[in-house]
């Protein structure tokens, strides 16, 4: 038999958001558990020099995430990094969290699983990856100022990349093994863009470089003709898969296997919050990460206020 345990608050996942929310979860004195089933900080753990988080002029991954992982154990949060979730149950109150050890009877879940992006499916990519091969344009297309890169992708995610990335580089190459799946404005704008060259029906094979990434192979499956671009960096943005598959049998998510909930962050259960890259909303950075944790947790104190009457 399980152990049963009651938390007044369960967060899922220790991303920024997730952390960010225990942190205030914890600094209000709510009993806090955090169940991560990965590693601690998410998709930033990795990330070398970040640039556009308020208050740092440049800061790794791993500091800034071990920084609010600190703070958010010294206001009482518990981490457990362990015992991964089996099953969960929301609808009900409490809500249950079943891991492979125990289970956990909650007040409030707050869900902050994040996302992962589908990766560059070479061989390479690990030696690549950060050293010329990105997946997030807002975060590392800054370091590309007059320089080349190519995008790899055709759905409206990549055509928007790369238009943003033509307000740094000197050339930009669109890469695509299919036809666009993008909106024709989108498409237009790029099309038009003299900086940009487009190749569609065309795979990525190779990449070359010794420390960074310095050229790639391409090959046009129509004319079945092999060329190499000389390319400073490759965005690769092929699509995510939000970690959602727990709840979506529960919670309504949209097409894209996204948590729906809107900027108050709560979804469509009471009780049930959804914080950071799993929720359905426009712009995901580490900034608003931290800022649907920090509703997340502000509006869970208020429900477990009106749940007790207080
Ligand atoms: C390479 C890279 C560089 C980036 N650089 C920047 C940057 O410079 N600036 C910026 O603002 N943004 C950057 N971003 C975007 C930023 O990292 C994300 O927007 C942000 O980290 C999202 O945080 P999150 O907590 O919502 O999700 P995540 O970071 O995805 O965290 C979710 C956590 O939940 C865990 N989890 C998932 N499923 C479960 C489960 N079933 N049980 C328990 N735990 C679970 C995951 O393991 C993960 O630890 C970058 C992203 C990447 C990939």
């Amino acid at each position: 038999m399980k152990e049963k345990i009651k938390k007044e608050v369960v967060i899922i996942g220790a991303g920024m958001a997730g952390l960010t929310a225990a942190m205030y979860c914890g600094r209000m004195n709510l009993e806090t558990l955090v169940l991560e089933n990965a590693i601690i900080g998410g998709q930033i753990a990795n990330a070398s020099g970040i640039e556009n988080y308020p208050g740092f002029l440049s800061v790794k991954g791993s500091d800034l995430i071990s920084t609010v992982q600190t703070q958010a154990e010294n206001f009482g949060a518990v981490i457990d990094e362990f015992d991964s979730i089996v099953k969960v149950t929301l609808k009900e109150n409490p809500k249950i969290i079943e891991t492979e050890e125990k289970i956990y009877l909650a007040d409030v879940v707050i869900i902050a699983s994040g996302m992962n992006r589908r990766k560059l499916p070479l061989p390479e990519e690990k030696k690549f990856a950060g050293r010329g091969v990105h997946y997030c344009e807002l975060c590392d297309g800054h370091a590309y100022q007059n320089k080349i890169v190519a995008v790899m992708g055709g759905g409206n995610a990549a055509v928007d990349a790369a238009n943003f990335l033509t307000k740094y580089a000197k050339k930009l190459f669109l890469i695509h093994r299919s036809e666009f799946r993008a909106d024709e404005i989108s498409q237009k704008k790029l099309r038009e863009n003299p900086k940009v060259e487009i190749f569609l029906q065309t795979e990525i094979k190779k990449l070359f470089g010794d420390k960074k990434l310095e050229s790639i192979e391409i090959f046009d499956k129509i004319s079945e003709e092999t060329k190499i671009l000389q390319v400073d960096g490759i965005f690769v943005n092929i699509g995510v898969e939000p970690n959602t598959e727990l709840f979506k049998d529960e919670l309504e998510v949209s097409e894209s296997g996204r948590i729906i909930a809107g900027e108050n962050c709560k979804t469509n259960i009471e009780g049930v919050f959804a914080a950071g890259d799993v929720r359905e909303k426009e712009i995901r950075q580490l900034t608003t990460a931290a800022a649907d944790g920090t509703t997340a947790a502000l509006l869970t104190e208020k429900y477990l206020s009106k749940l007790r009457g207080v």
